[in-house]
Formats: structure tokens, C-alpha cells, sequence
């Protein structure tokens, strides 16, 4: 049964869709089956990962036009990733469910019909708070929160909690905040490193130990419409996101050993060692 994780900030340009695609992309390179939904109609991710997909086969027609979920999951350049794509109609969705009963909960529809086929889902929010990030917080059970290093993040930090809260009170669905994520760290900037710093004194939830830093690969991959192990996967932004998959994973075995089963080894060099890909190499679907 998968954990199903939003990537979810209101502010834009923090970094949400470089994780959602490369954490996901680490996660199944380290052997777990792992969906990412594009739930943005701007898709950056499903444009960044290069996936086909006919104009009808994406989350929208899943959840608005009958298309059926097998139609719109659609595997990636990686074994063991999924992508299910957005485009533009998304943004059609916004009015469409504003009438529909139980408006808020046609994305955690389409999630139960995959979700035992993963041990990982992560959803691409977009940068705002409407309806559709409503349907992507109440079909998760999780939220990772890029914050980026700069000041107006500090600003944006309790907006953020604050809907967390709401969607957690209101709609009563008890959202978990699995930690947030420093993005665009840049140690030789003092500001950088003090926005870090204020960050993890002010966050009540855990902030992950890696900080993911300011790197042109991360920003160059999608233009090569490859998660940044194909692309650059020795680069300072590729390490980081690695070591971020193992950092998610120590804390799943965490939370299985609250549950009684045998905790597995914790340091990352104990986990199944995959050899690198090559970048270089021609992949296929
Ligand atoms: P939106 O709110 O519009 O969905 P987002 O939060 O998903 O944005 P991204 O699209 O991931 O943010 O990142 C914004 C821009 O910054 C992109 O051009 C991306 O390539 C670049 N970027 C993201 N992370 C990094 C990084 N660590 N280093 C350098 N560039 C980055
Ligand atoms: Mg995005």
C-alpha cells in the first residue's frame, strides 16, 4: 500500500516539481514502485519528464471525463516510475468541480484505484490554493514542503501551516506534515545560510537533514526531459535528491519499527546497492 506524499507549497518557483521528479525518480532507482501525478495544469512535470501521452490520457480525464486509470498511468524512461500526466484542461477541472458533490475529493478516487500498485505516489501541487490543491492535500496522506532559501519564505511559512490546518480541521482528514525541504541552499551566501538556519528554528514539523543546493543541472535536465540521474547524476543538485530518497526511506523504516516489524538496517549503504546509469546511454520507454 503506497505512502501517497503531496508536494506542497503556495508559493511559486520554490522547487516543488524538481522534487516531485527527482525524489520519485530516486526512490524507484532505489527497487520501490513509485506514481507521480502531475496535478498542475501548467505540467511542468509530465513536459519535463517526456512522457507521450494522447491529448485525452491525463489526470483531468481520469477524474472529470471517464477515461480509464489504466489509460492515463504511463511509465517513464525509469523502471518502476510511473507518470500520470496533466495539461492544460486541468485548469477546466477548477470550474467543473466547484458544482460537483463531494468536490473535494475526486483525486483521492483516483488514488485508491492505484494505490496498492505503489509503495511510493507523489502529487506535483501548483502554486496556489484552490480547489485542485484542496483535492491533492485530501488525497494524500502525507506533505514534503520545498521552502526556499530566501526571505519571503520565512513570510509564507505559517500561510502554509495554516492550510495544512484547515484542510486537517475542516475537512477532517488528518494530514501528516512529513517535513520540509530546503531548496536553492546556497552555503557561500550568508543570507542563504541564515534563512536555513530560521527555518529550522521556526518549523515545527521536521525539516529534512539534506538541504538541496542551488545547481544549473537541476535546471537544465528538464530541457533534456530527463530527471537529473540521467542527466547529470554526479552533480552537487543529483547527489542531494539521492540522499533525500534515503532520507525518506530511514524514516519509513522508522515508522515501521514504531509498528512492531523488525527494523531494517539504517544507514544508506545498507540498503540494495543499484549501480549508477549511465547518462550517456539511449533509454527507451
Ligand atoms: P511552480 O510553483 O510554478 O509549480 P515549483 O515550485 O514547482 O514552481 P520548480 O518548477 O521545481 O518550482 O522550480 C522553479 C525553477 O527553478 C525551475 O526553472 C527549476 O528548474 C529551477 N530549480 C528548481 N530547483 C533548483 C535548484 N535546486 N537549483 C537550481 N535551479 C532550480
Ligand atoms: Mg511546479
Amino acid at each position: 500500500m503506497a505512502r501517497v506524499i503531496a508536494i506542497f507549497n503556495m508559493k511559486g518557483g520554490v522547487g516543488k516539481t524538481t522534487t516531485s521528479m527527482n525524489l520519485a525518480a530516486y526512490l524507484a532507482m532505489r527497487g520501490k514502485k513509485t506514481l507521480l501525478i502531475d496535478f498542475d495544469p501548467q505540467f511542468n512535470a509530465t513536459i519535463g519528464l517526456g512522457v507521450a501521452h494522447a491529448p485525452d490520457e491525463t489526470v483531468y480525464h481520469a477524474l472529470l471525463a471517464g477515461q480509464d486509470v489504466e489509460r492515463v498511468v504511463k511509465p517513464t524512461y525509469l523502471t518502476n516510475f510511473h507518470l500520470a500526466p496533466s495539461s492544460a484542461d486541468l485548469a477546466g477541472a477548477l470550474i467543473e468541480l466547484v458544482y460537483l458533490p463531494d468536490r473535494e475529493q475526486y483525486l483521492q478516487h483516483f488514488v485508491e484505484k492505484v494505490r496498492d500498485r505503489y509503495d511510493f505516489i507523489f502529487i506535483d501541487l501548483g502554486p496556489n490554493l484552490n480547489l485542485l490543491t484542496v483535492n491533492g492535500l485530501v488525497a494524500a496522506d502525507e506533505v514534503i514542503a520545498p521552502i526556499q532559501c530566501e526571505y519571503f519564505s520565512l513570510e509564507g511559512l505559517s500561510q502554509l501551516l495554516q492550510t495544512i490546518t484547515l484542510v486537517r480541521e475542516n475537512l477532517e482528514h488528518p494530514l501528516k506534515v512529513t517535513g520540509a525541504l530546503l531548496t536553492m541552499y546556497d552555503k557561500r551566501e550568508r543570507h542563504s545560510r541564515e534563512i536555513a538556519r530560521e527555518v529550522r528554528r521556526r518549523f515545527p514539523h521536521r525539516v529534512f537533514d539534506v538541504e538541496i543546493p542551488r545547481s544549473v543541472a537541476l535546471a537544465e535536465a528538464p530541457h533534456y526531459k530527463k530527471p537529473i540521474m540521467l542527466y547529470a547524476p554526479l552533480s552537487p543538485g543529483a547527489l542531494a535528491y539521492e540522499a533525500l530518497a534515503d532520507e525518506v526511506l530511514r524514516e519509513a523504516y522508522g515508522v515501521l519499527a514504531a509498528e512492531g516489524v523488525p527494523p531494517a538496517p539504517p544507514a544508506p549503504a545498507d540498503y540494495p546497492q543499484y549501480p549508477r546509469l549511465d547518462p550517456t546511454a539511449e533509454h527507451s520507454l
